[in-house]
């Protein structure tokens, strides 16, 4: 079988078919294969409405008397029916699925999965999901039955019968793994179609189990392999050696207005040492909220400096890049009035300021701040500038920094794809990112004119734990800051039933305005929507607005114009705006220390990263501070907020995240595009290091991957991932 035939090819698939799979991105006879069942069910555990038990169960019946009830506390909707077999009727409910009281046909048979409880004072099934009997026994004999996830217009049932179509070729299915030394036992000639022919057709749990097992370490062994060659492509590249100077690092070091942690000092120097390879550095920093990561880039950046050539500084909003250009602009212009107070005695001079500014730097979106390089070479410190979409004097600027007269440049990701061009880009910081894709790596070597990749540092504080360091991001070299500043103050969290908002909520709110301290309140979405119970920002706003009318209370939300929300930040930052409702644009690395509480509403919405990244906002002052998760109430809280409130370790958490998810997505993926797991766990250890072994012992030759052309495509497309987009 071709795997890259077109998906037209297969039987069932008319040209109006195949344009819907397209859209989907199904586009090959592969892409087909691949398309996975979503989950498994039972069908043969189905049981009489008369013998229910507590407890997990699935019923076969006909679905009536479906209404819909909202109750007046939240708008919550219920949805209620009764589902009846030949031995009895069973209530059925639905919360805040408001769609499933038109979903069903009162005439035809269901097969409904759920959970049978007590629920006040009566048995119900809690929220089933729901399968058409017809399509579970669609041509096939077994009651162990696939279940395939409707994507876009296309149905469940259709991935059901193009499967079976293509049935009678799965023995034909090549393999696609290596049969190279390092191998697990099951990666053996056929492999492969055995896999997928279990995983499709499974008899029961347990050949379902056997399929997943293979594909899950065929994705692994794809992943590290491509993190394998990108880190053996990269030794291959030519970097500019940014020489460490000792005396210069010292004196800035000791003119910090702080003394930087032992982490810091580690990672420091970490990068330090790399910056003076001429093989590229590719690291990622990590460091949980406040831990100081910035400081860290800045000493790098100064050595970039010292060394006459220009780094930029990436960061993913407007608004934290304007964050980082007022914080590094002090920060520099601090230590050269230390350095230069201290080295006048010294005979070290210090030249004055290029050019006088006339405007100050909010007016104009940006600023130079200059510390001459007319001076000792390398006591230069970095003329810096911003330039986002906000930024006025453009093409001034651009000048300037294709002059060389910018040494370190602040922008969003846009820099590394807009028309600016730099006189010799030796070094790009990235933050709140955890990786480079091979695309932007090729994009910034066109920014170098000389044919040097600059040296990368990726920051952020989303941890990964540890053995996904070692596995799927191999090809970077990590830096930790597992140590916060000393005098943190610490951060409480609650969970907090809505109900119970008013009691306890508002009094320590009005505590703490009345201590001329700031709030963020987070929702998840902007408006009101259909499907989604979530309550929205402009009506959180409004009813705020009414329970502290004494209070300056405002909104920020991803739909305003990028002026807008730098302007809000702006003022919320500068103390003018007490009480910030706010979607997760105000997630990544924005710092107002006068902000002590942050409350989260529908908490359970959220993953842990997102959480801990969301409670990462406060406690960044002096000030001790508070996070509430909000919750509707209803049933006991999650594992994941349980852990919120016991942990405030990033690491920690993260770990336990690791635990709780199922197959599927690597930390706040759905924030920041990151790669999706489409079949491994991240907790299948065992498979990841065998993986890892086996990609290595490949590694070795990778001219042999030329031998295997479909594998050799695969993992192009993992070299190509990335976040930057
Ligand atoms: P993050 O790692 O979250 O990016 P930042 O770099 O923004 O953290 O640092 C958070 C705050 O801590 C900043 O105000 C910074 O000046 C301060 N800070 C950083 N390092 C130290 C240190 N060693 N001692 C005291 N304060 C520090
Ligand atoms: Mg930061």
């Amino acid at each position: 079988m071709d795997l890259t035939a077109d998906i037209s090819t297969v039987k069932g698939v008319g040209p109006k078919t195949a344009e819907l799979l397209k859209r989907v991105n199904l586009r090959t006879v592969g892409d087909l294969l691949y398309c996975l069942p979503r989950v498994y069910e039972n069908y043969q555990t189905t049981v009489n409405i008369e013998d229910l038990r507590p407890g997990k169960v699935i019923i076969r019946g006909k679905i009536s008397d479906l209404r819909l009830v909202r109750t007046g506390r939240k708008r919550l909707t219920i949805t209620q029916g009764v589902i009846r077999d030949e031995t009895g009727a069973v209530r059925t409910v639905w919360f805040n699925q408001p769609y499933r009281a038109k979903q069903f046909d009162e005439k035809r048979e269901y097969y409904f999965t759920g959970k049978y409880e007590l629920k006040s004072g009566r048995y119900q099934l809690t929220s089933p999901s729901a399968t058409l009997v017809q399509d579970v026994n669609n041509g096939t004999a077994t009651n162990f039955q696939p279940i395939y996830s409707a994507k876009s217009a296309i149905k469940p049932q259709m991935f059901h019968k193009l499967i079976e179509n293509l049935r009678p070729e799965f023995a034909r299915i090549p393999d696609l793994l290596p049969f190279t030394p390092g191998k697990p036992l099951f990666v053996k000639p056929g492999a492969r179609a055995e896999a997928l022919y279990n995983s499709h057709f499974p008899e029961n749990p347990d050949d379902a189990e056997l399929g997943r097992e293979y594909l899950a370490y065929e994705e692994l062994f794809e992943l590290i392999l491509a993190a394998k060659l990108n880190k053996q492509e990269n030794q291959r590249l030519q970097a500019e050696s940014l020489k460490f100077n000792a005396k210069f690092t010292q004196t800035l070091v000791k003119n910090l207005p702080f003394a930087l942690t032992g982490a810091q000092r580690r990672a420091t120097w970490e990068i330090l040492q790399d910056l003076e390879k001429n093989v590229p550095m590719n690291r990622l920093l990590q460091g949980d909220v406040g831990s100081g990561k910035t400081i860290v880039a800045a000493l790098a950046a100064a050595q970039a400096t010292a060394n006459g050539h220009q780094t930029a500084l990436l960061a993913p909003t407007a608004i934290l890049a304007t964050q980082h250009f007022e914080g590094l602009q002090r920060l520099f212009s601090d230590l050269r009035k230390e350095i230069s107070a201290v080295n006048s005695s010294q005979g070290i001079k210090i030249a004055p300021k290029l050019g006088a500014k006339s405007d100050s730097p909010e007016k104009t979106g940006a600023g130079v701040d200059a510390l001459s390089g007319s001076s000792p070479h390398d006591f230069r410190l970095p003329r810096i500038a911003l330039l986002t979409g906000a930024t006025k004097n453009k093409r001034m600027l651009k000048n300037a920094i294709k002059s060389g007269q910018i040494d370190l440049i602040i922008g969003t990701h846009a820099l590394i794809t807009d028309d600016t061009a730099f006189k010799s880009l030796a070094f790009c910081i990235i933050d709140e990112q955890h990786r480079f894709g091979v695309g932007q790596r090729q994009k910034l070597l066109l920014k170098s004119s000389d044919g040097l990749a600059p040296h990368l540092l990726a920051m952020t504080a989303t941890p990964i734990p540890r053995s996904l360091q070692l596995t799927l991001f191999g090809d970077l070299d990590v830096s930790i800051l597992n140590e916060l500043p000393p005098g943190r103050q610490p951060i409480t969290t609650k969970i907090l039933a809505e109900t119970e908002q008013r009691d306890e909520l508002y009094p320590k709110m009005r505590e703490l305005l009345a201590k001329n301290q700031q709030i963020y309140w987070i929702c998840q979405v902007i408006e009101e929507k259909n499907a989604s119970t979530a309550t929205p920002v402009k009506r959180q706003l409004k009813k705020l607005q009414d329970l502290f009318p004494k209070y300056k209370v405002e909104m920020l939300h991803g739909k305003m114009k990028p002026e807008e929300k730098d302007a809000i930040m702006a003022r919320f930052a500068a103390g003018k705006i007490q009480i910030l409702v706010s979607t997760t644009v105000v997630e990544v690395g924005v710092n107002v220390p006068n902000a002590n509480m942050i409350i989260i509403q529908d908490a359970e919405n959220y993953g842990l990263a997102q959480l801990h990244q969301l409670r990462g906002r406060v406690g960044r002052g002096d000030q001790p501070a508070q996070c509430f998760l909000l919750t509707t109430g209803e049933g006991r809280p999650s594992k994941r907020l349980r852990e919120m409130e016991k942990s405030t370790d990033g690491f920690h958490l993260a770990e336990v995240d690791l635990n709780i998810r199922g197959p599927g997505e690597i930390y706040g993926s759905q924030q920041h595009g990151e790669l999706n797991l489409q079949v491994a766990n991240l907790s299948d250890t065992t498979l990841m290091a065998q993986a890892s072994h086996h990609a290595g012992e490949f590694a070795k030759n990778p001219a042999e991957l030329k031998q295997y052309p479909e594998l050799d495509m695969r993992i192009k497309k993992y070299q190509q991932l990335t976040t930057l987009n």
